[in-house]
């Protein structure tokens, strides 16, 4: 398995002198498996330039979407498979609160993009799996959803495959003063003994109280859940769209903080933009 980052931003692009170490662009992870499989993990602006690769690729490239903030799907009409012939693409829409499974084609339609849905080549499908089925195959892997807490909901993902496990949870409220989806020690179970796990860190304690309810997590709780579900890497994902390169090492700093108390072996870093694990 080989995991590489191409958007780790949240909410919205952040271009600028500031945001070049660990990138401005938004939600995008590509997981590329031993027997060739291609699954990305949301469509944000960063799969823009994963489209620069997979676009020299004829294979099936299996997209799981979390939900459809645009800032998870914005970068799909930029994503070049999407013009090739005949290139299989299967889109795993997010449960989100409403049924709007195609929606990150529908963005695409009107006067709210300059090439129609229409033009696209590619064979995509929108595979929306049943309600109560929340396992199923994607070549070599075995993926699991589970449902979020964000306003508007959505979908946590955990593929197994090549003898590793990663999580991928995000957009994600792990204490939300709204009715949760999903409990604390739900993400416990669903995350466990996670190789890696990728988390919604977009906020800290620090600011807290005034953005509860918004959909995020702060750091200091997903350095929690990764301890409870003894994952043995945790990555911080769709870092706040103020906090610039030095504020992100600030925050892998005060992490690191509470993972030394614990005596924990965790490792925690922020995602960046262009970084590649192996697992080797
Ligand atoms: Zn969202």
């Amino acid at each position: 398995m080989r995991l590489t980052f191409y958007g780790v931003r949240g909410s919205i692009p952040t271009p600028g002198a500031d945001f070049i170490r660990y990138g401005g662009n938004t939600a995008c992870v590509h997981i590329e498996l031993e027997d060739g499989t291609d699954i990305v993990l949301d469509s944000g602006t960063g799969i823009r330039k994963l489209g620069e690769q997979l676009v020299k690729k004829q294979t099936p490239i299996h997209l799981l979407l979390s939900h459809n903030h645009w800032d998870h799907i914005q970068g799909f009409p930029f994503f070049t498979p999407i013009y090739q012939e005949n290139r299989e693409i299967n889109i795993y829409p997010g449960q989100t609160m409403l049924n709007e499974p195609d929606q990150i084609i529908r963005q695409m339609e009107g006067s709210l993009f300059p090439v129609p849905p229409e033009a696209l080549k590619a064979n995509i499908t929108i595979e929306q799996l049943p309600e109560g089925q929340d396992k199923f195959a994607i070549g070599s892997a075995v993926v699991k959803r589970l449902r979020m807490n964000h306003p508007g909901k959505g979908s946590a993902y955990c593929i197994e495959a090549d003898g590793l496990k990663v999580a991928y949870i995000t957009d994600n409220e792990l204490y939300p003063p709204y009715k949760k989806e999903t409990d604390f020690l739900e993400f416990v179970m669903f995350a466990l003994d996670a190789d890696l796990l990728i988390h919604d860190a977009q906020y800290m304690l620090s600011d807290m109280p005034a953005k509860t309810g918004w959909g995020h997590s702060v750091a200091e709780e997903a350095v929690k859940l990764a301890m409870a579900c003894n994952a043995k890497k945790l990555a911080l994902y769709s870092h706040d769209p103020e906090r610039t390169d030095d504020d992100i090492d600030d925050v892998v700093t005060h992490c690191n903080e509470y993972v030394t108390i614990a005596e924990s072996t965790l490792h925690v870093f922020a995602s960046s933009e262009g970084q590649t694990l192996d697992f080797s």
